[in-house]
């Protein structure tokens, strides 16, 4: 790593470059810190992910990273264990598809542009902190000097085990990129998910530009069962034998209720913080607000702002927690009555309707879960 970059003391340095750590470097430069953002992957990185991006999420990002959109979404198909098949249909997209790979590179230019100094292929080992230096960030090319710490290093990363964030769920993902044949235009302009065997798992099928991505996840302990529902759910979709380009595997993870965000001058956002809807696994939204929330807080704290950085964390209890809890609520029942689910989403109006508001970023399924109604039906369907 450069000399220069060793040597200076940055308002705040960003460990992590997904969409949670691009945005915290993008806000703090925004509001005049001087910020470097580095990644332990040389970029454009693959990313393990569907790259469905919901409402909330499209509201984050600039206009030029929409121009990475693969997929406009107009229907979803759901199927039970293979069987009931329905599909929700919407005259608008209410979903659009991006590969990561590009998405996340869009999102760093977005950051470059903005002012921020960026480092790919530098890996974080560790982190210290005392009252004189600030945060030292120890890495394998040298020492990063900061003001201020955001961790966006996602679910294996340093910076949510420095904080002590504790994670309630972790899920094993596996995923395939199928190289697209004119056989596959059948999935063209939707996303398929099937609600699998084992208690909250489910397959899908996101079609991009050049490739179909298709994966399953359950909860982690069983991978070599996880690789037989992989199989299994390609050769039902009967995609097998063909051109897979790409096999890979991640984990998800969401937090315990109240579990640290901070410590000291170190923050955490998004994966790194267990920011992630239990059921849906959706994710990407989490990340970009929580961080650009913390880049903010991060650049505000770095100029003298007293209580900065526990008014990010205030907010994001105050603002995504709920979420987390209402989609934690939504995967217990899931997990016990996954067919009342799927005859909620496929057969009833309000679940159509629900489902796509979600989609688009309308409502949320905390806000959902907090009416009533919704808490008087979801203790009935418990029973
Ligand atoms: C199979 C699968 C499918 C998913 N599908 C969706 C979906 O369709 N829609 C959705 O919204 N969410 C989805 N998610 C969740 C989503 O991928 C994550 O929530 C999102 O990527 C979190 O972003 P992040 O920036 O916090 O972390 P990440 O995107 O994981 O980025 C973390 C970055 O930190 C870097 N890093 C890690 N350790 C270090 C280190 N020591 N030093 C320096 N850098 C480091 C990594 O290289 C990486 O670039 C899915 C997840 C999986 C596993």
């Amino acid at each position: 790593m450069a000399q220069e970059l060793e040597s200076r003391l940055w308002d705040v340095v960003v460990i992590g470059a997904g969409p949670a750590g691009s945005s915290a470097a993008r806000a703090a430069a925004e509001r005049g810190a001087s910020v470097l953002l580095v990644d332990r992957a040389r970029f454009p990185r693959y990313k393990t992910c569907g790259g469905g991006l919901i409402g909330l999420s499209i509201d984050q990002i600039p206009p030029p990273v929409l121009d990475t959109v693969e997929q406009q979404v107009l229907a979803a198909r759901f199927s039970l264990r293979g069987r009931v098949p329905v599909t929700d249909r919407s005259r608008t997209p209410f979903l659009v598809l991006v590969q990561r790979e590009r998405f996340d590179a869009a999102l760093v230019a977005a950051a470059v542009e903005a002012g921020v100094a960026f480092r790919s292929g530098v890996a974080v080992r560790g982190i210290a902190e005392d009252e004189i230096s600030g945060v030292t960030v120890t890495t394998d090319s040298g020492l990063l000097h900061a003001r201020v710490v955001v961790g966006a290093d996602g679910t294996s990363g340093r910076t949510g085990r420095y904080v002590g964030v504790l994670n309630r769920g972790t899920d094993l993902a596996l995923e395939l990129e199928i190289r697209r044949t004119p056989e596959t235009d059948r999935f063209d302009g939707s996303v398929y998910l099937d609600w699998g065997s084992a208690p909250g798992s489910y397959g899908w099928v996101f079609p991009k530009r050049d490739v179909l991505t298709v994966g399953v996840i359950e909860a982690r302990g069983r991978p070599d069962s996880t690789r037989q529902y992989l199989d299994s759910w390609v050769a039902r979709l009967g995609l097998s034998g063909h051109e897979v380009e790409r096999s890979s595997g991640h984990l998800t993870q969401w937090r315990e209720p109240d579990s640290p965000l901070r410590r000291g001058s170190v923050v955490v956002a998004g994966d790194a913080a267990g920011l992630l809807d239990p059921w849906t696994r959706e994710g990407i939204s989490f990340a970009l607000r929580s961080g650009t929330w913390a880049g903010r807080a991060a650049a505000e704290s770095a100029g003298g702002g007293e209580g900065a950085l526990d008014r990010y964390t205030d907010r994001v209890l105050n603002e995504l927690e709920p979420d987390i809890r209402a989609g934690e609520r939504m995967l217990r029942l899931f997990e016990r009555r996954p067919g009342l689910v799927h005859a909620f989403l496929g057969y009833s109006g309000i679940g159509r309707r629900l489902f796509l508001d979600v989609c688009r970023g309308r409502k949320s399924i905390g806000g959902i879960l907090a009416g009533r109604a919704a808490r008087t039906a979801l203790f009935l369907a418990r029973q």
